[in-house]
């Protein structure tokens, strides 16, 4: 009942676990999706901020450009255009900025005179209007056929008139439209249109958007660290819970199962005292009775051994060291407890023990190794099958072999075999004996010894248990 309700709790605490999981997984696409958002209102108002900034200096462009009108229109004598057809009205865009289109009247005279106007109005042009005009006045053709332009960046130059279409008159630039296709054909569409354009690099809009940007990484970044740590956090608690769960569970059925190992050979031992006392048993029946007796109370000390050893190394009160040990007679005496079962089960064992090997071991800890492995090999292997127990020494190092034609140990099973109170899903697993202790034992105490231990399949059917122990070199003198 008491595991019941922890069952219940542990189930409780991992579905409130989840839910909390996927709370905070909402939350967070809440916060990026609000944080995404932030991010696009800040760079518009960035962007708004950048064009006003352009306007304002595009309309003070244009005030210096109707300045510079006057100007040039009263060095060639010619009455100040009214406000629809100055030429600050008809701005265009090119390349590279903003160009003030400016048809040149023709001057009086020809050659030498008319080109020194010309080049005086462009300086004007230039200098009236506030601007550097660096590149060299492109003025080679007749009159009437350029246009003079200046652009925001500082830039002045002649257009040829050749490359717009007049459709009515001369006079309206804003009514030219394109004659030919190709990079000037795209700058002369903008005279429909004819605003003041203020350029602006993309480099200039990058570093005044960049910050926002910035900010908008490092809050992303900050909400996906906050995300995976309690993410991690969650996944961490609830992997504890879900082991705590398991370990529960193991444990509680670890109780059950030593409680039924125990109380099966009492009451087997109970009732072969019982057939003893008979008064019509005879000899040989009282001899079976007495061996079968004796066998049970075996069991039952090897499992009492098992439990206490466990817990002593779980709480690590359990003293192991390594002597020079005659590992073969160990062995022989091992398997030598063996015999009734054996003889029960109709089983045997064949040894292939080297005599007299030496190997870096602790007696008791080793007998415990050797009668772990030997009863499981017993208890999972068919009766009347053999189980060969080898000792080989090999160079320094020693080998204790256990193989048995039994029923496998499954390859989903291998890597936990030696974690406690793990047991095979079996029938045949089930239908045996077992608190699933006695290889953790046993992977525990050669862990102290320092001998490694390893497990793997016994061709075609059965396992090879094998320990790997550091032998003992004889001298030769001794
Ligand atoms: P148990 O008390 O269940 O025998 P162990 O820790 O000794 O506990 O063994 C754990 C599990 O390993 C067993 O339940 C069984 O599934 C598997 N096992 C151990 N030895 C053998 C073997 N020789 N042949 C087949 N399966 C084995």
């Amino acid at each position: 009942m008491t595991s019941n309700v922890h069952e219940k709790k542990s189930r409780f605490v991992a579905i409130l676990l989840t839910s909390l999981l996927i709370l905070i997984a909402l939350l967070f696409i809440f916060a990026v999706t609000l944080s995404r958002k932030r991010y696009r209102a800040n760079v518009k108002i960035v962007k708004a901020d950048c064009i006003q900034m352009l306007n304002n200096e595009g309309v003070g462009i244009r005030e210096r450009l109707r300045a510079a009108e006057r100007d040039i229109f009263a060095l060639f004598d010619q009455p100040v255009m009214d406000a629809a057809t100055s030429i600050s009205n008809r701005l265009f865009l090119f390349e590279s900025g903003t160009f003030v289109p400016y048809r040149v009247p023709r001057p009086a005279g020809e050659g030498a005179a008319a080109t020194l106007r010309i080049q005086e109005a462009w300086k004007l042009a230039g200098e009236i209007s506030g601007l550097t005009t660096n590149a060299p006045p492109p003025y080679r053709l007749g009159w009437g056929e350029y246009v003079l332009s200046v652009n925001n960046m500082g830039r002045a130059c002649l257009l040829p008139l050749n490359v717009f279409r007049d459709d009515d008159t001369i006079d309206s630039v804003t009514r030219i439209t394109i004659k030919i296709p190709g990079p000037e054909a795209a700058i002369m569409k903008q005279l429909h249109y004819p605003p003041v354009y203020v350029w602006m690099s993309v480099e200039q809009m990058d570093a005044r958007v960049r910050p926002v940007k910035q900010a908008y990484v490092l809050t992303n970044i900050m909400l996906v660290l906050m995300f995976s740590m309690i993410t991690g956090l969650g996944a961490g608690i609830f992997l504890i819970v879900k082991r705590r769960h398991e370990m529960a569970q193991q444990k509680s059925s670890f109780v059950s199962s030593v409680s039924h190992e125990l109380r099966t050979p009492m009451a087997l031992i109970r009732l072969y005292a019982e057939s003893l006392s008979a008064r019509d048993a005879s000899p040989d029946t009282r001899e079976r009775y007495s061996r079968a007796i004796m066998s049970e109370i075996d069991r039952l000390l090897s499992l009492v051994n098992n439990v206490l050893d466990f817990s002593r190394l779980e709480k690590g009160m359990m003293e192991v060291g390594v002597v020079s040990t005659d590992i073969s007679k160990i062995c022989n005496d091992t398997l030598d407890a063996f015999s009734f079962r054996l003889e029960h089960e109709r089983m045997s064992i064949v040894r292939r023990i080297e005599p007299g090997v030496m190997a870096m071991v602790d007696p008791l800890a080793i007998t415990q190794v050797i009668f772990n492995i030997v009863d499981n090999a017993i208890k999972y292997s068919p009766a009347e099958s053999v189980v060969e127990v080898e000792i080989q020494k090999i160079g320094t190092e020693v080998y204790l072999r256990v193989k048995d034609k039994g029923i496998g140990i499954d390859e989903s099973l291998k890597p936990r075999i030696f974690m406690p109170f793990v047991r095979g899903n079996d029938s045949r697993v089930a239908s045996q004996r077992g608190s699933g202790i006695g290889l953790n034992i046993v992977a525990q105490l050669a862990e102290r010894m320092g001998c490694a231990i390893n497990v793997s399949d016994n061709r075609p059917n059965g396992t090879v248990f094998e320990i790997r122990m550091q032998g003992v070199e004889i001298s030769s003198n001794q």
